[in-house]
This record gives C-alpha cells, sequence and structure tokens, in this order.
C-alpha cells in the first residue's frame, strides 16, 4: 500500500512522527532540517531498505522506516470509541480474511477496523455503514491521511438492511447488533462470518442468543486479554487494559437442504 505520509522517523524508545518530508520537523528533542532529511532519503537504496538516520540540530538521532499501517492507526484522529489493535488482530485471524475477501464493516466511528481489515483485503473495497456525518468526516480524514483508497463509506442506518451480497465478513460494533441478524443472513456467502464486537456482556448474549434462535449459525463468544511485562524487572507491569470489549463470531450456515 502507497501512503500519503511516506516517512516515519522513530527513535529508540518508540517515539515516532508521520511525515510527507516537505517541511522542517519541530520536536522536543531539536529541529530535523528538511534539506538533512531529503540528503540522506536521496542516499542509497529506499527508504525502509537500508538503514538511514537523521538527526535533530541538538544530536537527537532517529531512524527513518516506511510506515506500515499500524504506525497510521496508532495516530489517527479518535472521534467515538474506537477498536483496539488486539481485537482487530482477533477479528482477522478466527475469520481467516485474505486478499480479496468481501467485507461489511458497521459503524464506521473513526475507521480504526475499518482500516485495519482494508488493508489485508485489499485491493478488494471494503464497505463501511454510519449513521452519524460527523463521524464518517473523521474517519474519512483517518483514510486520506494514511492515502487508503479501498475503502467506501455509506452513510446508512445498517438496522435498514445491506445492499451488498456475497460477503465473507461483516463487522459490527454498534449498540443492537441483532437488529442485522436477518440482513446478513441475505448478504453472508454460505460459510462467510458475522462478528460482532460489544463492551458489555449482555449485549453479546442478546446477540448470541438471537442467533441461536434464527437456527442457521455456528457462534463463539470470546475476550482477548493482553498483558504486557516489564522485562527489565522480568514481571507484568501492575496495571493493564483489562476490559476493552467481547467479540462473538457467528458462521452462516443456511442453505436450503
Ligand atoms: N469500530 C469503530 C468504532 C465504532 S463506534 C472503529 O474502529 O473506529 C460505533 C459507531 O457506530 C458510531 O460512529 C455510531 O454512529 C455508529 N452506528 C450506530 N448505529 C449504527 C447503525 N445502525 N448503522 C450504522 N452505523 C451505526
Amino acid at each position: 500500500m502507497r501512503f500519503n505520509y511516506p516517512i516515519l522517523l522513530l527513535d529508540e524508545k518508540g517515539k515516532s512522527y508521520l511525515i510527507k518530508g516537505n517541511t522542517d520537523l519541530h520536536t522536543k528533542d531539536g529541529v530535523i532540517k528538511k534539506e538533512e532529511l531529503i540528503k540522506e532519503i536521496k542516499k542509497g537504496k529506499g527508504v525502509g531498505e537500508i538503514c538511514k538516520i537523521v538527526r535533530t540540530h541538538l544530536g537527537k538521532k532517529f531512524f527513518i522506516i516506511s510506515p506500515n499501517i499500524i504506525d497510521f492507526i496508532k495516530k489517527s484522529k479518535l472521534g467515538p470509541q474506537k477498536i483496539s489493535l488486539k481485537d482487530c488482530a482477533l477479528i482477522a485471524s478466527y475469520t481467516g480474511i485474505s486478499s480479496g475477501s468481501k467485507v461489511v464493516d458497521a459503524g464506521t466511528g473513526s475507521g480504526i477496523l475499518a482500516m485495519f481489515l482494508a488493508n489485508i483485503i485489499a485491493p478488494e473495497k471494503l464497505i463501511t455503514y454510519e449513521i452519524r456525518k460527523e463521524f464518517a468526516q473523521i474517519a474519512k480524514k483517518n483514510f486520506k491521511k494514511a492515502g487508503i483508497k479501498n475503502i467506501k463509506i455509506k452513510i446508512k442506518d445498517i438496522y435498514k438492511g445491506i445492499d451488498e451480497k456475497n460477503l465473507d465478513l461483516i463487522t459490527l460494533d454498534l449498540q443492537e447488533p441483532w437488529k442485522v441478524i436477518k440482513h446478513a443472513k441475505n448478504s453472508l456467502k454460505f460459510g462467510g462470518y458475522i462478528v460482532s464486537y460489544s463492551p458489555s456482556i449482555e449485549q453479546s448474549k442478546k446477540f448470541f442468543d438471537s442467533l441461536e434462535k434464527e437456527g442457521n449459525f455456528y457462534s463463539e463468544t470470546i475476550e482477548c486479554l493482553v498483558r504486557n511485562w516489564d522485562m527489565k524487572i522480568v514481571r507484568p507491569y501492575s496495571g493493564m487494559l483489562a476490559h476493552t470489549g467481547f467479540i462473538t463470531f457467528a458462521r452462516f450456515l443456511g442453505c436450503e437442504k
């Protein structure tokens, strides 16, 4: 994927700047002159292929690397609640989507999940439904900054229906996911997935029960906890992100026979 901000400046502690490289950069560790950066970028092979380094006028070192989708997601502007990377990863790994998979997502929110999935299914286009124009605007800006072209935002209430057919995956991050099940049955491929992310177990239970009642789905609900370790003292950090959401995966098994 080609990004609109093609350069990531990264220091040894993980601090980073996503830049276009067409102006001087002012950091709290000093200024990086545009000319210095361009001189280094033009040396030898391309950005991300060989080691390239630039220093601020105070001598602070930054590595010049080529950003990936996660660098853009981490720096995205956030509107409503965003989904975390661990949960995005779980959705991708449990559903097995890949380049060319057909995906509908709702609601768009800040577009974090949409960007994560669109990067995997490219060049196929991801369709994401959003009812609130102001959130669609935030998401649009995030997509533009990243230069992602394979996402289409539809200003539409997904509870009223899904236009797309033959889908591999429908992802839901909204209040009443059970209202989408009847539409999903007309839009999913046989063997495709509808996945719902909910912060509350009561929403997950209602979604799960509605799928059971429907009868054409095999479902399971998962919670993913990630614990970071302090490797200097070799034990987990005392604080952790203890709760994000529950994810229910349902595989569509509906047929005439
Ligand atoms: N997954 C998103 C966050 C979604 S927040 C991300 O990663 O950034 C939930 C969003 O769903 C909100 O923007 C809300 O406006 C939208 N929404 C709620 N109900 C909807 C509906 N029926 N159809 C489409 N979008 C809806």
